[in-house]
């Protein structure tokens, strides 16, 4: 993987959408097959039809049932009026590295927005091509990492499972307009804490198979809540599981991702033990380098025990830097010098479309500035507040 250099290309935004009443009808994104089946016979319509209609409203991406030419048109006016096509509109779009990263912004019924990345990596020696969404889990977080734009929101609201999947099928539309395959792969690592809510993860992830994309292309990251991650492990979806780890020693870590505090790194790492046994999967640790921070020789022959232990494989990832932050990412030479002293466990993960505000909650952040600016004037002072609060950084050097 290299360091992005590509220049992004102007965002194509649409109006921030509004909020939206409520919509009473099932999501499609979230239809268990029976029940597609079932509305189906109930529009006189033979089963195969429910491939056709997948088939489209994912890797074909077609924008509404109206779209599908395949299905006839008596059909799709019924299946419109039974159910939802999709819950979130496109509110903003930024493309970097060439057109392999997408950043898309996405609206929700209640004015909500929600930020996914799509990141296309080419086939290379050893390595097979592959379409990776990002995708988020709730507007804002509570979690409130020391080094990350979403931490500065606070949570706003968890997102419905329909709402999670359809990202991965916003992602699929946008890469189909672009001439690129669909999404093969899902990560849970965008806004929010995915484990916050357990069942609304599970709920993405189970239909995410109905789309195409098995538990094992699935990561769900978490910052460290045990009890979520030992629910997760009983419900036996065989996800991979990546532990946020970001520091080895615990007084760093409680600066940095404060739920540290409740679970410290031991606790972390034995869940994550007892995960990767029950479902067979490598346990992945996540560490965002910070220059002079978590950085140092000593900081890396840690984390080389910590994985060893573990059984466990690291991504290294150098900080996206925030505007406003003190912090920033090592040197490339630095990130390497340490990658090597983790040794083979480790892998550097350079941020993609780092030009695009790509680190999660960065273009949200960016774009709800003037929506705070609008709710001002429109006199919702609450909504106002509730956009532009964010809490200033802490410095930890
Ligand atoms: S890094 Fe993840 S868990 Fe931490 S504040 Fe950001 S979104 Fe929340």
């Amino acid at each position: 993987m290299t360091v992005s250099t590509a220049t992004p290309t102007s965002p194509r935004s649409r109006p921030a959408p509004a909020a939206r009443a409520p919509d009473p009808r099932p999501a499609l994104a979230t239809l268990a097959p029976a029940d597609l089946a079932g509305c189906l016979a109930e529009c006189g319509a033979a089963p195969y039809r429910a491939t056709q209609l997948r088939r489209a409203a994912f890797a074909g991406g077609a924008e509404g049932f109206d779209a599908v030419p395949l299905l006839p048109r008596e059909l799709r006016r019924a299946l419109g009026t039974r159910l939802r096509y999709q819950t979130l509109t496109l509110a903003a779009e930024r493309e970097a590295d060439r057109g392999l990263t997408r950043k898309l912004l996405l609206g929700a019924d209640d004015g909500e927005m929600v930020e996914t990345v799509a990141m296309a990596y080419r086939a290379a020696p050893g390595h097979r091509a592959r379409q990776t969404v990002c995708v988020s889990t709730q507007v804002g977080c509570a979690i409130g990492c020391a080094f990350c734009a979403t931490g500065q929101l606070g949570l706003r609201r968890q997102l419905h499972p329909a709402e999670i999947v359809d990202q991965v099928r916003w992602a699929a539309r946008q890469w189909r307009l672009a001439g690129d395959a669909p999404p093969s792969h899902v990560v849970f690592m965008g806004m929010g804490e995915p484990l916050q809510d357990v069942d609304a993860t599970a709920a993405a992830v189970r239909a995410l198979g109905w789309w195409g994309i098995a538990p094992r292309r699935v990561v769900v990251s978490t910052s460290g809540i045990v009890p979520a991650i030992d629910r997760l492990g009983e419900l036996g979806l065989g996800v991979t599981l990546a532990l946020s780890l970001h520091a080895t020693l615990d007084p760093l870590r409680d600066r940095l991702v404060p739920l540290n505090r409740r679970w410290p790194i031991a606790a972390c790492l034995e869940a994550g033990r007892r995960y990767a046994r029950g479902s067979g999967r490598r346990l992945t640790l996540e560490y965002v380098l910070i220059a002079g921070v978590n950085d140092g020789d000593d900081d890396a022959r840690r984390l080389r025990r910590i994985a060893a232990g573990a059984g466990a494989h690291c991504n290294l990832i150098p900080m996206n830097g925030i505007p406003g932050s003190p912090w920033h990412a090592p040197t490339p030479a630095r990130v390497r010098a340490f990658a090597a002293r983790v040794g083979p466990r480790a892998t550097i993960r350079f941020s993609r479309g780092d030009r695009v505000q790509a680190a999660c909650g960065q273009l949200r952040a960016e774009l709800t500035a003037p929506a705070a600016r609008a709710a001002r004037i429109l006199g919702r002072q609450d909504e106002a507040r509730a956009i532009a609060e964010r809490r200033p950084l802490p410095v930890l050097r």
